[in-house]
């Protein structure tokens, strides 16, 4: 007859007990308990009674001191802690305020000094789970917070001392995209000292502030600014630029990524092309320029723009019809290579920045938009590219149905952006970028052009950026205030000008005649990024922005240690804000890069050997791929790997052997804990 559940279950317990040589009752700890009570400077103390839990406190088993404090996270708070834990001979101790989550290390920090190991420290958070939630009742709320100090009490009775985890530090870092902020941050990382790799997915860095003309509020010649960068970045002998390449997989943690990249076949070998351009010039085959918007043309081998760094060239099969006039040209330094292939690079690296930036919506299909069907209508990019001087047309603001120079332009704010059907989210850049294009006009052809703007709501919080509205307000250019909902462009097919119209939040209507209409299309997230998230197994938001660890206080840290963010990819942002970005996050990585050690908290999962069955089940549940199971002698075993482990516990609690545990987080201290909040704990 088949086995009953509870009987195999107790002959797991009872080889459990054979294995760890523990008999039915490990022996009791009695350890002398502290309890600090945080009044949270009213937080806690205006809704819960902290008088009545200091003293409830004190009757607790094993608690021999309780008191209540307004800061204990303070430095005299933390002081007092300290001279109590001395005083009164503390072997364990409980704060109950806020959350581990902002406090625990502080706390760790502060129970160390006093010579006491900081795994013997415990938090009760009685802010959130008690004065939070139950503002409108106080006295359940104090009933909550006694529940969650004498689950707290229970478990720092069992606590046992641990020792942290040491793992060796490789001093190099891979930052994952070459816009603005990646190349801020590779640049004050090679500054220091640390051996940089750009990985970059374009063949050239620089992002899209290499593609724009002029930047708000200074209205400063964009690649004049970024340019001197780029090649600070080709040139500085700490850093390797890996571009026209993708990140494939990531593997290992902190201290020792491992990482395998691609680099794709550009058919010209970057050690011997010099970026002359003669293949360039004998190349007869032109074809769109992504650079351009599409709007011009580059010629079958060539860099995407004049600036790009680096300047190698890349051949496009799918227009090269194969003439070898740039094979010729090329001539004896023989850098063409019509056989090259992909080619697979492993890196070890410490750390990783991603700042791969963001995306255009395309707003094709927005109908009212007219975009893709009327000739007239651009977007903000494609607008970009037509002002600038080094642009398709020479820096000639013309028509795309007769080339002619608009005598009005209009400017449509919120494109897909703030549209629950689209995007919800804010652009964050357009309303700025949309005065900036609007003086640029008004200020060059003055009386000569009508420039109009339809916005709902214009941003502009930054250093200076109200000034520039003004000045835009002061230059002539109109603003029509409408809502976001009802509007419309239609054009004249004699003429093709275009009708732009709208609504006043009254409802009156708004119309302008326009030769030219430009659109403040959505900026969204990177459409690389679903994919990169994967690899680096950090989460996206539900739009696709990489999630930060902490959006107040560690804006620039993910939940995966080593691992940080910069720029657009975060969350949308201007260049300023991207550039201060990728400088905090190169701090982050060099506070991570110049440790000769990386120390890991002991909270990783922890096998018995003698009880794991090699059955697998742990290495198929475990979401960071820190557990493996391999052959050791006759017997296949579980092995954890600690830099990776973070701690979740859910191998343990899958395992059919009961065979891992996780320190301080066992069995038995959950168990202690619920029996407290039943009332059936023990009472010595
Ligand atoms: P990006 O510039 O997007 O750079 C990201 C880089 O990562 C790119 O090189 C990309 O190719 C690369 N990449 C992407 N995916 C991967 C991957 N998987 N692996 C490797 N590499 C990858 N801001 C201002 O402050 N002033 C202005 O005047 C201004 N004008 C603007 C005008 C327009 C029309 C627009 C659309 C934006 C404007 N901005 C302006 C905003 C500005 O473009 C951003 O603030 C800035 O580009 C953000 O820099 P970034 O490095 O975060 O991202
Ligand atoms: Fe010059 Fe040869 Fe490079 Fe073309 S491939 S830019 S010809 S060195
Ligand atoms: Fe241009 Fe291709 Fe001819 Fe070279 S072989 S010149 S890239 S068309």
């Amino acid at each position: 007859m088949a086995e009953t559940a509870s009987k195999i279950r107790g002959k797991i317990r009872q080889k459990k007990r054979e294995a760890t040589g523990r008999g039915r009752r490990p022996k009791t700890p009695r350890p002398r308990i502290g309890v600090f009570v945080c009044q949270c400077g009213g937080q806690v103390s205006s809704i819960v009674d902290v008088n009545e839990l200091t003293n409830y406190a004190k009757t607790l088993p094993n608690v021999v001191y309780a008191e209540q404090m307004n800061f204990p996270c303070s430095r005299l708070g933390q002081e007092e802690i300290v001279n109590a834990i001395k005083k009164n001979k503390l072997e364990r101790v409980v704060v109950a305020g806020c959350s581990p989550r902002l406090y625990e290390p502080t706390f760790q920090r502060c129970v160390s000094q006093a010579e006491l190991n900081p795994w013997l420290f415990e938090m009760a958070n009685i802010r959130e789970f008690a004065s939070y939630c139950h503002q409108a009742n106080p006295k359940q709320a104090t009933e909550k917070a006694k529940d969650t100090v004498r689950m707290a009490v229970a478990k720092a009775k069992l606590l046992e001392p641990l020792s942290p985890i040491e793992l060796p530090m490789t001093k190099k870092v891979m930052v994952i995209g070459g816009g603005i902020a990646g190349i801020n941050a590779a640049l004050d990382l090679a500054d220091m000292g640390f051996k940089v790799y750009v990985v970059e997915k374009t063949e050239s860095i620089g992002g899209y502030m290499a593609l724009l003309d002029k930047t708000f509020p200074t209205l400063d010649c964009s690649i004049c600014i970024e340019g001197p960068k780029m090649v600070d970045v080709g040139r500085h002998p700490n850093i390797e630029i890996i571009s026209y390449a993708d990140v494939l997989k990531v593997d290992g943690h902190v201290g020792s990524f491992k990482v395998k990249i691609r680099k794709n076949p550009r058919y010209v070998i970057a050690a011997n092309c010099t970026g002359c351009g003669e293949c360039r010039d004998a190349c007869p085959i032109e074809y769109p320029n992504y650079a351009d918007m599409y709007l011009g043309v580059r010629k079958a081998i060539s860099p995407p723009f004049g600036q790009a760094v680096p300047l190698t060239h890349t051949i496009n099969r799918e227009y090269c019809i194969e003439c070898f006039k740039c094979v010729d040209a090329c001539g004896a330094r023989e850098a063409i290579n019509f056989d090259q292939k992909p080619e697979e690079i492993d890196l070890e690296v410490g750390a990783i920045i991603v700042s791969i930036g963001y995306s255009m919506y395309n707003p094709s299909d927005l109908e009212w938009t007219g975009y893709g069907k009327y000739d007239n209508v651009f977007t903000a990019l494609e607008f970009e590219r037509l002002i600038l001087a080094a642009g398709p047309t020479g820096g000639k603001v013309v028509r795309a149905s007769d080339g002619q120079k608009p005598h009005s332009v209009a400017f449509i704010q919120c494109v897909g952006s703030r549209d629950i059907n689209r995007y919800e989210h804010c652009s964050s850049f357009c309303c700025m970028y949309t005065l900036k294009h609007a003086v640029m006009l008004k200020e060059k052809y003055r009386d000569d052009i009508e420039v109009y703007v339809f916005y709902n709501d214009m941003r502009s919080n930054f250093k200076g950026y109200e000034e520039f509205y003004n000045r835009a307000q002061k230059s002539g250019v109109k603003f029509l205030r409408v809502k976001l909902e009802n509007r419309k462009i239609l054009e004249d097919p004699q003429t093709k000008s275009l009708t732009v119209s709208g609504e006043t939040e009254d409802g009156k209507p708004v119309t302008a005649h326009a030769d030219m209409v430009v659109l403040a299309n959505a900026a969204i997230p990177q459409q690389t990024a679903t994919e990169l998230a994967k690899i680096l197994k950090i989460p996206l938001t539900p739009e696709g922005f990489f999630v930060e660890c902490q959006p107040k206080i560690r804006p620039t840290d993910t939940d995966v240690p080593g691992i940080f963010l910069a720029g657009a990819c975060q969350g949308l942002k201007d260049i300023p804000y991207s550039v201060a970005q990728g400088s905090a996050a190169a701090a982050q990585a060099a506070a991570v890069l110049s440790k000769n050690v990386w120390t890991v908290e002991p909270l990783v999962a922890q096998v018995n050997e003698e009880m794991c069955s090699g059955c697998r089940v742990c290495e198929s549940v475990c979401g960071y791929n820190a557990i493996a199971v391999e052959n050791r002698g006759d017997k296949a075993l579980a092995r954890v790997k600690e830099g990776l482990c973070r701690g979740c516990g859910i191998c343990s609690s899958a395992c059919p052997m009961d065979a891992i545990s996780m320190p301080n987080y066992s069995d038995r201290h959950i168990i202690a804990q619920v029996k407290a909040v039943m009332g059936r704990g023990d009472k010595t």
